[in-house]
């Protein structure tokens, strides 16, 4: 009789297991979505620039990330945060559409050309402040933002559907920031969990 314990992870981080996100890791080409003077890094876990003074997250964190929204088949996911398109292609792999937000305009133009060239139709992006969500397109199953706010934004929480996670850093702009779930009940409350210390580039707002 074979007993299966899952090992420890060494370093303290809780170690991504879902076959469908693992799966998705090993089929998006990362190196498709970073600027060439950084592509021979493209598949070191580590995070990279890609212009504006903004980053390509860490794979280990989009894992993570991607496995605590709990992403289904079916589901429709909202992104803040486009960057690279990186994530968005992870997501896309996994669920029925992505809907994501970038701030910075010739980012989000790049990423949508990368994201198109790879062959994801099933991805929709959008310049803009995704402070307030995208309420045409709302509720979403699952929200992902890649860029830390200081508070929980409140549209963000709106949008979510019953049973939907918003998986977000929180914490102040050089301070530390916090990994976080919130899910949204039945009642419409929301359970949150704290998961690990990060560190993201802050939210932007538009003002
Ligand atoms: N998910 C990205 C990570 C990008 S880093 C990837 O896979 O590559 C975070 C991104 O959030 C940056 O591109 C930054 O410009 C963007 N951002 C910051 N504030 C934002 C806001 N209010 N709305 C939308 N995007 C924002």
């Amino acid at each position: 009789m074979v007993r299966d314990t899952i090992s420890e992870p060494r370093d303290g981080r809780p170690p991504v297991l879902d076959v469908r996100v693992v799966d998705a890791m090993e089929k998006v080409e990362r190196h498709l979505f970073v600027p060439e003077d950084v592509r021979e890094w493209a598949y070191r876990d580590s995070p990279l620039g890609i212009g504006w003074r903004q980053t390509i997250s860490q794979p280990y964190i989009v894992a993570l990330m991607t496995e605590l929204a709990e992403p289904d088949p079916e589901d429709r996911v909202l992104e803040i945060g486009t960057g690279s398109g990186y994530q968005a292609a992870v997501l896309a792999e996994i669920v029925d559409h992505v809907y994501t937000i970038e701030i910075v305009e010739p980012l989000g133009l790049r990423a949508a050309a990368a994201l198109d060239a790879a062959g994801y139709g099933n991805v929709t992006t959008r310049i803009g402040d995704g402070y307030a969500g995208w309420q045409e397109e709302a509720p979403f199953d699952a929200i992902i933002v890649t860029a830390a706010p200081d508070h929980v934004p409140q549209p963000l929480i709106d949008q979510l559907a019953t049973g939907g996670r918003l998986v977000l850093p929180v914490g102040p702009v050089a301070g530390r920031q916090e990994l976080q779930v919130l899910e949204k009940q039945a009642d419409g409350s929301v359970e949150r969990t704290r998961v690990i210390p990060v560190r993201f580039v802050p939210l932007t707002r538009n003002r």
